[in-house]
């Protein structure tokens, strides 16, 4: 596994429990989104009427359900939680849907990924509170309805392209989680710490920062990697040397990259001087899936500007070779 994966690794999200943030003031950065929560959960709270369906959209590991549990939280209501891929028949969902108590919020995550005969039961109980499902099969079929107590659905995607647009149109609040700075990673990093009860200075707090791209989820496991380190290497504190030290050895380099990431650069550069060059191609040089290429390893590479996608394929910019101290090309 990589280190720098931006998706849950082993048992962490358990472990991460007792540093996720339960409450909107200690949700670090995404400033925008917190200001608009705020309002419409306090608005929500004082007519005491169930939030809006929300959906949140952002790539892995940026705080999709950490936002989820903290609506959840700041209005006071339980929180049911699912996927898509595990919602495999209607009946699945209208066992949840069943189940949930007035202004509820039942959370989906990976919502992109329902199938079409759970998204249609999902409509109108999204638009009027209403189950709308069969029993039974056959002759002795039929079709029942049920109200539904007022709730609060949150989907949460990666993908934003994927989601059918009946079912986008149906929620009221639409956030998208951006990239961090690195100060709030370091903020963020600071907090953890606290938790961990441990040390860290400033430094090295941005030390970790810069090196999580911009993910809060990478930004906390790479502090727990630094912690290993400065427990046998150090005294248990952590400066700027030890963080450093720490993720040279486990091959974070100073730009969050490890190996793939400059396996997958230098190809662009030294096998197709520096592009344009198809995906295909790209994926063939490096023995990787497109899949892979395309929403594991690009999407970091873009937002920092190390490469651009354009129609005639992947470009690496100025920036992708300085990295390798390389001359960019004319
Ligand atoms: P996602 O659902 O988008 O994959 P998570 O909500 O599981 O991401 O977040 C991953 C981890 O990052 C969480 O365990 C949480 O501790 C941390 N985290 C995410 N967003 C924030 C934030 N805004 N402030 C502090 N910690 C955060």
């Amino acid at each position: 596994d990589r280190l720098i994966e931006p998706e849950v690794q082993g048992n962490e999200d358990v472990v991460d429990r007792a540093i996720r943030p339960k409450l909107l003031a200690d949700y670090t950065g995404q400033a925008h989104v917190k200001k608009q929560m705020e309002i419409f959960i306090e608005a929500a709270r004082s007519r005491d009427e169930a939030l809006d369906h929300l959906l949140i959209f952002g790539p892995p590991g940026l705080g999709k359900t950490t936002l989820a549990n903290i609506v959840a939280n700041e209005l006071d209501v339980n929180i049911k939680t699912t996927s898509g891929p595990v919602l495999e028949k209607a009946g699945d969902l209208a066992a949840l849907l069943t189940n949930l108590e007035e202004g509820d919020v039942l959370f989906i995550d990976e919502i992109h990924r329902l199938s079409p005969q759970v998204e249609e039961i999902l409509y109108p109980a999204m638009e009027d509170y209403q189950l709308d499902i069969m029993i039974g099969e056959g002759p002795a079929a039929r079709s029942i309805k049920l109200d539904l107590p007022p709730f609060t659905l949150i989907g949460a995607t990666t993908r934003a392209g994927s989601l059918t647009s009946p079912l986008r149109d149906r929620f009221g609040i639409v956030q998208r989680l951006e990239f961090y700075s690195v100060a709030d990673l370091a903020k963020i990093i600071s907090r953890s710490a606290f938790y961990l009860d441990l040390t860290i200075s400033p430094e090295g707090a941005d030390e970790v920062a810069r090196r999580s791209r911009g993910t809060p989820r990478i930004a906390n496991r790479l502090l727990r990697r630094v912690r290993d380190f400065a427990q046998v290497k150090g005294d248990g504190k952590v400066c700027a040397e030890i963080a450093q030290q720490a993720l040279d050895m486990v091959d974070v380099d100073k730009c969050g990259f490890d190996y793939m990431d400059r396996k997958y650069l230098l190809a662009i550069i030294e096998k197709f001087t520096g592009g344009p060059v198809g995906l295909d191609n790209l994926a063939a040089a490096i023995g990787e899936e497109r899949e892979t290429i395309e929403d594991v390893i690009e999407p970091f590479l873009i937002q920092q500007g190390f490469i651009q996608r354009t129609p005639r394929g992947r470009i690496a910019s100025n920036a992708a070779y300085l990295h390798f101290n390389l001359t960019p090309q004319a």
